[in-house]
């Protein structure tokens, strides 16, 4: 992808917006751009540089996620929301083309490393907590002040806030400012051997293996004892308005990533902040037990948005017939008492007992864990709780009894993720 239309290749020590900001490394990369650790030399700070591909759609929908952000940054000049800051934005020429790019806080793990780190064993509920009630300080703040649905969110898209300030304090973040391109990168190996390159190939290889897992921070590498999270204070903030809209002004039909989509997206019935909701409640089930909540596959007979919907009555119960037969795709699915077509014979297996059986949760803690969540999973949007009730919630506040941690989490193969057991259909 690094052609014409595609990303813009960067090298540590290129400089941007007239040398304003100069490339360290490399942090992560999406669909769309690349992202890359930069020095502000205005400031003196670590910035996110998020360079997207020059094509004019990728042109097009960075000015859109630019719109979005500075609306998010104008209403939030103390920098206290849990959404991410945009600092600055401008053009880079390159060979390429024409880049958007995007200058944000720099941020560090995202919770779906988090939970990597952590061997899918899901985090500790005090933590689990601390993150739940700032996703929902952020989403709050989209929904109530801004008019803004994320659409898109994720484990991937809530990064942690670093713990430790690499312009404060570079040498424990391991960084020092790079301001010049370092001398012998420049020819990219054109002096190398063709054995010298084959060994240093492998070794890259075998480098990349090992620290699959151990990926750092955004440029900070957190010791060990901090990565499972035990005595830090956990503060995160929502990123990637790639897919953000209003809600008076929405783009797509199908919104969210298939784990986290919400019932009406599939049946095409509207949609409204709610749906931010259903996939923040998602995000909470996999910080909690490390596993998706739904993953949805096709199979013999029935496509991959019928065996979401099978997952989640099996999870919630059946789907009211009202719900199930008033979106424009609902016929695809359902007969016309508001069952499935297809996928017959659901086994029941609610929230709470799920807690208990697979994931070894206490009673206490299981019960209170899905009192809240089971509220946000309600087939009718209209009838889900909103940010505001949902940061009342006696969960949330901590005035439940269930402050005590998982015990015996030793547990539990990981057999096959979404809870599939319906598998018995009639043919078709
Ligand atoms: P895309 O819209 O192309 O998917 P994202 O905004 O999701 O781009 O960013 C891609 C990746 O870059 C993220 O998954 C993350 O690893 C990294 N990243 C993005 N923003 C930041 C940030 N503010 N601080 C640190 N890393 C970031
Ligand atoms: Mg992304």
């Amino acid at each position: 992808s690094y052609r014409k239309g595609g990303y813009h290749a960067v090298r540590v020590g290129d400089q941007f917006n007239g040398g304003r900001y100069v490339a360290q490394r490399k942090l992560g990369w999406g669909e769309f751009s690349t992202v890359w650790l930069a020095y502000d030399t205005t400031t003196s700070t670590y910035v996110a540089l998020k360079i997207q591909k020059s094509a004019a759609q990728f042109a097009q929908a960075a000015l859109h996620e630019i719109a979005i952000l500075s609306s998010i940054a104008e209403g939030d000049p103390m920098h206290s929301k849990c959404v991410v800051r945009l600092i600055d934005h401008f053009k880079h020429a390159g060979p390429n083309g024409q880049h958007q790019c995007m200058v944000l806080e720099f941020l560090g793990d995202s919770l779906l490393r988090l939970i990597k780190y952590n061997r899918y064993k899901g985090l500790k509920l005090n933590k689990v907590r601390e993150i739940c009630k700032c996703i929902l300080i952020g989403l709050d703040y989209l929904h109530r002040e801004l008019g803004i649905i994320h659409t898109d969110l994720k484990p991937e898209n809530i990064l942690l806030c670093n713990t430790i300030d690499p312009a404060k304090d570079p040498v424990r973040a391991g960084l020092t400012p790079i301001l010049e391109r370092p001398e012998g990168n420049l020819k990219g190996g054109a002096t190398m051997t063709l054995v010298e390159k084959k060994l240093k190939r492998r070794a890259r290889k075998a480098v990349a293996k090992i620290s699959l897992r151990r990926e750092s921070m955004g440029g900070v590498e957190l010791p060990k004892s901090e990565r499972n999270l035990d005595g830090i204070d956990v503060k995160c903030k929502v990123v990637d308005f790639g897919n953000g809209c209003w809600a008076n002004k929405q783009f797509a039909e199908e919104i969210q990533t298939r784990q986290y989509r919400a019932p009406e997206v599939i049946l095409r019935s509207g949609y409204s902040y709610s749906v931010d909701m259903w996939s923040f409640a998602c995000t909470a089930f996999e910080l909690a037990t490390g596993d998706m909540l739904f993953a949805p596959k096709v199979g013999q007979g029935f496509s991959e948005d019928e065996d979401h919907l099978a997952l989640m009555m099996e999870l919630l119960g059946k789907m009211p017939r009202k719900v199930a037969i008033g979106g424009a795709r609902s016929k695809d699915f359902f007969d016309r008492h508001g069952d499935l077509k297809r996928i017959r014979r659901l086994k029941f297996w609610p929230l709470d007992k799920i807690l208990i059986d697979r994931y070894k949760f206490s009673e206490t803690d299981a019960r209170e864990f899905a009192e809240f969540l089971c509220p946000i999973f309600d087939f009718a949007p209209e009838k889900r709780p909103t940010t505001q009730q949902c940061l009342q919630h006696p969960w949330i506040n901590g005035s439940t009894s269930n402050q005590s941690e998982m015990k015996n989490k030793s547990k539990v193969e990981k057999v096959n993720v979404g809870m599939s057991n319906h598998q018995i259909k009639v043919g078709k």
